[in-house]
């Protein structure tokens, strides 16, 4: 017997509709290219997003059709954001960061029919105009300049739009409604392609404050994680959806704008990967009294959270810091390390313990680990690749041409990471299977160590990497950067690490570098440490 209940499909046009009607007078604000501050309300943004949708209508996009954008955080974006399926197309958000090769083969793999891009990233897109095909490019103008011959002007696509022929996409929730590339550190970007359904249940769920972020309507919430990046972590449609506040950094990742916006926005949640965290609260550090904070929750994710962030933040700033797992092809949400019965009353310093962990998987998300043996025992202890499913969880790439390896014959996800998973089903992760450093059959956490060495109080960056050795195939090697006007030795190194860490695990080295090289989404670039051992190495 069949429930009883509405056939209600859950599609992004809902979330307007609610933004719309109960929060119209709820505030966006954005930092634009040109350092201005703009607001407006959710009324406005609603009308304009309508507005945009018909206009995509008049100039030839259909369902299904790929409506990319090459923008940085700011409030135009989040109206293509709603825009494209709101009338049943894809918005396709474009990394800006990667270089022109890899947007010319994820543009041309996509079939992108239109770009929005920023003007001030024109130089980028001028890059690999001539190797795309799409129909149009609307460019959001850079206050008030004109806009080049060849080229749409945003405002103008829009106040040709006319709200009242706007038609809400009311078709299967199945259908794709967005589509984000990963961003190739592991190989060839590959599509993942979110549906209606998935971000919302994915919203839902972030929602939910058994993940330990709780966004509602009272909250002010800043992503630092960008709008290309696994769809900001999903917060552009989870804020809509609650009516939260929100505030856009635009180009201006740097710790004084972004200390800048949290203050002067009384920002409350903010979220971005743990290097940017890092300059925020050296910043802070800098001098402690200079910023009043409304922040009550920082996330992070992307990389593993250090400890000592989650205990400085805490102890000097009364600022929570939690971390999230996940992935492009987890929508982004996997997992949260938000805090347990068990812990509610521990010490701070088991609190941050367990903080630095991955934490449990999100309701609806259903994990297990791998190795050579068979799936590995809930102890804590041992490591195997963790594999995944759920109702946001990729069950395939776009247009993928080698399928093989990627999922499990029951068709869960592989995601590539390694990890332990303890008795409560809390999640840690070990390392990326590319980075792992296997020493004479064992496995040794580069994650652990350079979390560790972060804390040193000379230590700014730290990554470890996998070098060859003769007697025991691999051997773990430190690459530091410093803290100004610091220094240290690598004896001095060995022997913080020494009372922490098993003797085999130590690094063989630890050699000074001016930076960490990093991925497009801010994270460290281990293959071109690898590349840099072995050339300076021989
Ligand atoms: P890319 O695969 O190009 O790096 P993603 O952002 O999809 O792009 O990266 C997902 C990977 O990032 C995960 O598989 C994992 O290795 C790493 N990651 C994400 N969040 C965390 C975290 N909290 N702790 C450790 N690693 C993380």
């Amino acid at each position: 017997m069949r429930g009883l209940m509405m056939e209600y499909q859950l599609t992004i046009p809902t979330i307007l509709r609610r933004a719309e009607t109960l929060f119209a007078k709820k505030e966006i604000v954005s930092r634009m290219p040109d350092k201005s501050i703009h607001r407006y309300t959710y009324k406005d943004f609603a009308l304009r997003t309508k507005k945009l949708s018909d206009a995509l209508h008049q100039l030839g996009v259909r369902h299904g059709d790929r409506v990319a954008t090459l923008c940085w955080n700011h409030y135009q974006h989040l109206e293509a954001y709603f825009a494209a399926p709101c009338m049943g197309a894809i918005v396709h958000t474009l990394n800006l960061r990667l270089s022109p090769d890899d947007l010319t083969y994820i543009v041309n793999h996509a079939e992108d029919k239109v770009i929005i891009v920023d003007q001030v990233l024109l130089p980028l897109l001028e890059k690999f105009k001539a190797n795309i095909s799409v129909q149009h490019l609307i460019v959001i103008p850079n206050a008030g300049q004109p806009i080049p011959q060849g080229y749409l002007n945003y405002e103008d696509v829009v106040a040709s739009g006319d709200a009242s022929r706007f038609e809400p996409f009311e078709g299967d929730e199945y259908t794709a409604a967005s589509m984000c590339y990963t961003s190739g550190t592991t190989g060839k970007p590959k599509g993942v392609l979110y549906s209606h359904r998935s971000i919302m249940l994915h919203a839902m769920s972030c929602l939910v404050s058994c993940c330990g972020l709780g966004i509602t309507e009272v909250d002010s919430v800043l992503p630092i994680v960008p709008m290309f990046h696994a769809s900001a972590w999903g917060f552009p449609f989870n804020c809509t959806f609650v009516g939260a506040k929100q505030v856009f950094p635009g180009p201006y990742l740097d710790p004084e704008s972004l200390l800048d916006l949290y203050e002067k926005e009384k920002v409350t949640v903010t979220g971005g990967v743990p290097t940017v965290m890092l300059g925020i609260l050296n910043k802070l550090d800098a001098d402690p009294n200079r910023y009043k904070l409304a922040l009550r929750i920082i996330l992070v994710g992307g990389s593993a959270l250090p400890r000592f962030l989650v205990k400085a933040f805490d102890e000097r700033y009364h600022i929570q810091v939690l971390q999230g797992w996940g992935m492009t092809e987890t929508s982004p949400l996997g997992s949260t390390s938000v805090l347990t019965s068990q812990l509610v009353n521990a010490s701070k310093e088991e609190q941050y313990d367990h903080t630095a962990k991955q934490g449990l998987p999100a309701p609806f998300v259903e994990i297990r680990g791998r190795n050579e043996n068979g799936f590995i025992p809930w102890d804590g202890v041992t490591m195997g690749e963790l594999e995944i499913r759920g109702p946001w969880i990729a069950a395939a790439y776009y247009r993928d041409m080698e399928p093989e390896g990627k999922f499990t014959s029951d068709e869960w996800f592989k995601t590539g990471d390694i990890v332990t998973i303890d008795e409560q089903g809390c999640i840690e992760i070990k390392d990326r299977s590319k980075d792992v450093i296997k020493s004479g059959g064992e496995w040794i956490s580069s994650v652990a160590l350079e979390n560790t060495l972060m804390g040193h109080s000379a230590v700014m960056e730290a990554a470890v990497i996998s070098i060859p050795d003769e007697k025991w195939m691999e051997r773990p090697y430190a690459y530091v950067v410093l803290k100004e006007g610091k220094t240290v030795t690598p004896d001095e190194l060995k022997k913080y690490l020494e009372d922490k860490f098993a003797k085999f695990w130590l690094p063989d080295g630890y050699e000074e570098v001016a930076a960490i090289p990093k991925t497009s989404v801010g994270k460290f670039l281990k293959s071109a440490l690898r590349d840099k051992y072995s050339k300076d190495h021989g």
